[in-house]
């Protein structure tokens, strides 16, 4: 392969991409550049769009606009109220919930766990979660992580930074697979994991 540095540093950036190892990540980068109009261009100007307009909401850490505020089933709920939260690792695990139509109320997205590589507990949105589970409204917060070691500690960090809110806190049942994540449970398991979730502390009926 010829050395050009742009197409290197393009299928170094590609291959860090969930799934994609080195060999996939240059057939990606052949077909790009196979495609210049079709797909190369489209892609830097919508990559462009994206990183310009959407963050995650500061509050409970979904993906928006950021001209607008947060108005998602998350941080303000437009038609219903709800006395839940669910709190997850990812956004993809919030897509998997909400597709299996099993639970309704509020989300809530950590942003990683806390022994993720570079995840610090100040960047998992604790501290706005604790503000929102003192809301009045809310009545539990269920703990969505993947029963992972890190799932699991995070879930335990959170539910010691909920002891003095006034909130039952569940976790979700055991039945979830060792080592399994969210986003990858099928709807079954997902739904007796949510049915028999557990109540990890005293407050509040
Ligand atoms: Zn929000």
């Amino acid at each position: 392969m010829q050395n050009i540095n742009e197409i290197e540093d393009l299928i170094k950036l590609i291959s860090k991409l969930p799934g994609l190892g080195p060999k996939s990540a240059k057939r990606i980068v052949l077909k790009l550049i196979n495609n210049r109009d079709e797909l190369i261009k489209p892609i830097a100007n919508i990559l462009v769009q994206v990183y310009k307009n959407i963050s995650r909401c500061k509050i409970c850490g979904t993906l928006k606009l950021n001209s607008i505020e947060c108005s998602y089933n998350n941080c303000k709920v437009v038609e219903k109220k709800y006395d839940k939260i669910c709190v997850v690792e990812n956004i993809s695990d919030q897509w998997s919930i909400e597709s299996s139509s099993i639970y309704k109320g509020y989300f809530h997205i950590l942003g990683g766990t806390i022994s993720s590589v570079g995840q610090s507990k100040e960047d998992l949105l604790v501290n706005s979660l604790v503000k929102r589970a003192n809301n009045e409204e809310i009545q539990e917060v269920i703990l969505a992580t993947s029963a992972t070691v890190e799932g699991q500690t995070t879930a335990y960090y959170i539910q010691e930074s909920l002891k003095n809110c006034n909130v039952k806190v569940t976790k979700l049942a055991q039945g979830l697979p060792i080592g399994g994540e969210i986003e990858s449970l099928d709807d079954g398991t997902l739904f007796s994991a949510f049915k028999n979730r557990s109540k990890l502390n005293s407050n509040s009926d």
